[in-house]
């Protein structure tokens, strides 16, 4: 804090006692300016404070003021959003600073920023009255205890004792030190401090013992070592200097995560070039305690102590991609000496059951946990309730891993349940994703606008001022899949100057005008950064208010939309001129796919809008939007073709309708041939986000959010390539375009899967589109290999993505800038932007995974009820789709699910088929060729080609600690008899999801008796604006395994996807 008030100041010392890097007290003398103003961030001041900013509310009952040890070691309670009217001192912040370390530290700092925390600094130190000067013989523990309670005592009497002030503390000498000092200021324990005002907050009581617990343990802690002491920072830093120690990020290897792990040295500047980007560390003790994802430096081994990656093949591997040559020639190999950075997250242990023998004192209670995640070390928790947690998935968080200790000790968190059950392997996949959707809150939810009956929601007349109105002037209709409620896109097409020019028109919900930036719903918007789907659920980006009613773009009905008009010569399609701007528009018709595409085919007369209308009328509107249409379909092939031109690659082919029923629930997603409606709509889209992508850049040339697909690796399309070649086709992977041609052409009219799967290999070899600034990369960069685009952005779905609600932002003051306006607000820097990007692509890659994982989830319990050798359904026909040493992997297509199968054992024996197809366990041996394996023994020799239709069973492999996985067994080298039909494969999927969730809500309801807890939770979430329907995730998801690509690439599916919600 600057001393530039331009109050009354007093100019005193402050003596600091300081611990130096290598452990040496400094004692520092600073001067130290005294101010009568300093903020008190209370609603209730009386004094015209300067309270700038988060305030604290007027009306709780107290406020709190932790002291040092508090905020030392229970941070973490202070985080509990429900807490209320906490005031940080300065003196804690600092000691925080110090003892803890700048993360810390941050941890705070941002806590304290945040305005869903109900907390802010109070300067006690540079506060005249507050202020205490340290006596001689205090110590600094004692001194830090007075400043806080006089921080305390100050707050009490600047607020004229409207308000209690609880001052919490863990040292009972405290407590009885200054609990009776002064009336109004409390001085109670941490414990009293939860049980007397939130005893209902269960967790943060839970979470309060285990820290505790923990803590007390640390002060028993041995002292004999176990692992070598990290060096000390400025060591480690000269040594990255001089070249001695390698900087990077520690990667445990997820399938022998005991003995292997790497270093990923990321801008090396070593002269060495042996160290091409790795270094091996083999072992728990060259590890020293690093844990996968911290930021730690290595020093390398003598070379006669440089080893290989183990090349032996383990069954996790036979999934690899591309069967990568095992390397077993030494490598680069180094031991930690210091860690940089710790990166511990929150993670998923499971407690061992009561019977299995632990390592540790049952009588101390120490338990060794197991996370999920491979990767992690077991993890030591000190616990009372060691018998409750045995068989429990429980939260927790690593404290500390001291070279005594051959384990990290950690405290946990929060319990998530028994392990197996639906609910806690969910709860498990979000938070090891680092995915945290809490309902959103009061707070939050304050800020929606009411759209109720009694007080329905309509367009303000100042905002239509402002608009271009188009609700008289535009026909303007939307194309969805049947059903949808929320639509965030809509169209218009129309002639202009007599035939001469032709109008298209894309208006997109308009999000930013409801969500400030900056605002509750923003923050926790950008927080989640997308909508999560998971198998049987989802968690939205924004409170339903606005995605479900007031953003959606119904017909009949005003609203507010972001608009793109592009004025275009009839004839020869080129762009005259683009129009951007915040529009008002009415939406005419809600139309679905197929009723739009049989307006265009002339096969349908009947629109529900104009059903009222008298016939004449209604031919005349009819003939109107059936001239849309074709408008609409004219320009789409247009801009396709140009696209085309460029070598836009088609690797998805949605073909997917949505059975409904009456209460709009899907009921079986039935595949079918594409509409070209479906293209044009999507092209519409890909034309809006490509121009506002064009406009953005151009006037924020460095500060523009863009989305960018680099150009594949040639080596990664070696599968592909060999694949086809092995039936007869040739893909060219030269170009995006050479590529697109090639994989249309090849089509095995026989067996349809084929030119799927090769889509399938297509888009595995493809680098992900990510999010970047303008800024950050050279403009060569900016290209979108998939679309064939120079620049590429999102704008069309602000309800679902973040990015998009960025990129409108960015619209609107690109808009103000053309008009010779300045923007209202300060754009984000393109390091911010930058940032921004990150967290968007690291949000989106934790969405596919958590949407991967649940599906696998879902599969797994599915198939866990039956029994594999009696029920009909763990039999199905599989397709070869990669030919491994040891089997091959498959594709389900009636559970749309991947995996290895093998045709060689453990115990050596190989699978081979007789006479009939069927296939058993014999000794013998197998072969691998490029296209095919082959099993010899007694038997006779069995071949396995690429692309052939085998039959498996389906079992599951359970796992306590970890999560199941789904095991492939060859029935028969034949495919399977009752080979389904397309209709029945996507129905039984949905029905997989169905009776899981089913199963899952019996199991339940019988464990909590007659408290049906699931429908307690469904009434929970429609109050906190959260949806839990399977609906969208199976549309997405039957989208996905056909196209079987990334959902986030391919626009077409994600229109589908956004409309349907
Ligand atoms: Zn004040």
């Amino acid at each position: 804090m600057a001393p530039c008030c331009p109050h009354k100041m007093i100019k005193t010392e402050k003596t600091l006692h300081l611990k130096s890097s290598r452990g040496r007290k400094v004692r520092v003398v600073r001067e130290h300016y005294l101010r009568e103003q300093v903020p008190c961030y209370s609603s209730l001041c009386l004094a015209s404070c300067d309270n700038d900013g988060k305030v604290l509310p007027g009306d709780l009952t107290h406020y709190v003021v932790p002291d040092v040890g508090v905020v030392l070691d229970y941070q973490e309670i202070l985080e509990f959003r429900e807490l209320q009217g906490i005031i940080l001192t300065q003196t804690a912040c600092q000691a925080v600073h110090h003892c803890k370390g700048r993360r810390h530290y941050n941890r705070l700092r941002n806590l304290l920023k945040d305005p869903r925390h109900d907390c802010v600094l109070f300067a006690n130190e540079f506060q005249e009255f507050s202020f205490c000067q340290r006596e001689n013989g205090e110590s600094q523990e004692q001194w830090q205890t007075r400043c806080v309670y006089s921080a305390a005592v100050w707050y009490y009497n600047h607020l004229a004792g409207m308000m209690a002030v609880v001052m919490i503390t863990e040292n009972q000498d405290i407590i009885n030190q200054y609990s009776n000092l002064q009336s109004g200021v409390y001085v109670i324990s941490v414990q009293e401090y939860l049980q007397n005002f939130w005893l209902e907050l269960r967790t943060a009581h839970e979470l309060y013992r285990s820290i505790r617990q923990a803590l007390q343990e640390k002060e028993s802690e041995c002292t004999e070592k176990e692992f070598t002491d990290h060096l000390p920072a400025e060591v480690l830093e000269a040594g990255i200097k001089s070249g001695r120690y390698i900087q990077g990020t520690l990667s445990v290897n997820k399938h022998r995560a005991q003995m292997e792990a790497s270093v990923r040295t990321e801008g090396l500047t070593n002269k060495n070039t042996e160290l091409s980007s790795e270094v091996l560390v083999y072992g728990n003790k060259n590890r020293n305690r690093a844990v996968h994802g911290d930021v730690v430096v290595v020093e390398l081994l003598p070379k006669s102590q440089w080893r290989g990656k183990v090349s032996a093949l383990t069954e996790v591997q036979l999934e690899e991609k591309n069967g990568e040559d095992m390397q077993s020639k030494p490598m680069p190999t180094g031991s930690v000496v210091g860690i940089l950075q710790r990166n511990w997250r929150d993670y998923v242990v499971t407690f061992p059951p009561r019977e299995s023998p632990q390592s540790q004192n049952r009588n101390s209670q120490r338990i060794l946990t197991v996370p999920w995640d491979h990767r992690i070390p077991k993890i030591r928790i000190s616990t009372q309730q060691a018998d409750a947690l045995q068989d429990h998935r429980v939260v927790v968080r690593i404290d500390s891993w001291e070279s005594t200790s051959l384990y990290p000790n950690g405290h946990s968190v929060r319990v998530l349940g028994r392990a197996g059950e639906l609910e806690t392997e969910v709860q498990t996949i979000l938070i090891e994703n680092c995915i945290h959707v809490p309902p959103f809150s009061d707070a939050q939810l304050r800020e929606m606008p009411v759209n109720s009956p009694e007080k329905p929601w309509k367009v303000d007349p100042s905002q239509v001022a402002e608009r271009r109105d188009l609700r008289e002037s535009h026909l303007v209709f939307s194309i969805d899949p049947a059903g949808c409620e929320d639509v965030d896109d809509t169209l218009s097409v129309r002639s202009l100057a007599g035939g001469k020019l032709l109008e298209l028109g894309v208006h997109i919900a308009d999000v930013t005008h409801f969500v400030a930036e900056g605002s509750l719903t923003d923050l926790e918007a950008h927080a989640r950064a997308t909508t999560y789907y998971l198998a049987d659920r989802r968690y939205d980006m924004l409170p339903a208010i606005l995605s479900a009613d007031l953003c959606s773009l119904l017909g009949g009905v005003d609203r507010y939309a972001m608009s793109v008009l592009w004025e275009l010569d009839a004839h020869t399609l080129a762009v005259n001129k683009v129009w951007y701007g915040r529009t008002v528009i009415r939406s005419s018709y809600q139309l679905h796919y197929e009723l739009a595409q049989a307006l265009l085919n002339g096969e349908q007369d009947e629109v529900p809008e104009l059903t009222q209308l008298i016939s004449s009328e209604k031919d005349a509107k009819l003939a109107q939007l059936k001239q849309a249409l074709e408008m609409l379909t004219h320009v789409a092939r247009h801009l396709r073709a140009q696209r085309d031109q460029g070598g836009a690659l088609e690797l998805e082919g949605v073909e997917v309708r949505a059975q409904l029923d009456n209460e709009k629930n899907i009921t079986a997603l039935v595949p079918r041939q594409p509409l070209e409606i479906h293209e044009t709509v999507a092209e519409c889209m890909i034309y809006a986000n490509h121009w506002v992508a064009r406009m953005i850049q151009e006037v924020f040339p460095h500060q523009a959010l863009l989305r960018q697909h680099p150009p594949p690796r040639q080596e990664f399309f070696s599968q592909l390539v060999e694949s086809a070649k092995s039936k007869g086709f040739t893909i060219d992977t030269r170009s995006n375009k050479a590529l697109a041609d090639s994989l249309d052409k090849a089509v095995d009219p026989q067996d349809s899967l084929l030119n799927r799967l090769l889509r399938m290999m297509a888009t595995q070899a493809m680098s992900q589109a990510m999010y970047f600034s303008t800024g950050a990369i050279p403009q060569d960069q900016y290209y979108h290999y998939g679309l064939a685009l120079d620049r590429y952005t999102h704008f069309t779905s602000p309800i679902r993505r973040y990015a998009d609600i960025v990129v409108h932002r960015l619209l609107a003051a690109a808009i103000e800038v053309e008009s010779g306006r300045s923007p209202a607000k300060a754009l984000a820097s393109s390091k911010e932007l930058d940032e921004l990007a990150h967290h968007i692509n690291k949000k989106n890659r934790a969405a596919q995974q958590v949407q991967k994982v649940s599906t696998e989830l879902f599969q797994c319990l599915y198939f866990k009820e039956r029994d594999p050798h009696k029920d009909q359904c763990c039999v199905a026909n599989a397709v070869i789709y990669a030919i491994r040493d040891n089997g091959v992997l498959a594709f389900v297509p009636l559970y749309g699910m991947k995996g290895p199968a093998y045709l060689k054992n453990r115990e050596g024996q190989v699978l081979s088929a007789g006479q009939d197809g069927h296939c058993e366990w014999q000794s013998g041996s197998v072969r691998r060729y490029s296209d095919c394996i082959t099993t010899t023994s007694s038997i006779g020799t069995t071949t396995f080609t690429l692309f052939c239709h085998i039959t498996v069973r389906i079992s599951v492999q359970s796992s306590r600690c970890h999560a199941d996985s789904v095991n492939l067994e060859v029935v028969s080298n034949r495919p399977h008899r009752s080979v389904t039909l397309h209709q029945t494969e996507s129905h039984s999927r949905s029905q997989l999801v169905q009776e899981v969730v089913r199963l899952a809500e019996e199991a339940s309801q019988q464990a909590q008796g007659k408290a049906t807890r699931l429908s307690k939770l469904s009434k929970e979430e429609q109050e906190f604006c959260q949806s839990k329907s399977p609906n969208l995730y199976l549309l997405l998801e039957e989208i996905r395994e056909l196209s079987l690509m990334d959902p986030a690439m391919c626009n077409h599916s994600l229109k589908i996807v956004m409309g349907s919600k």
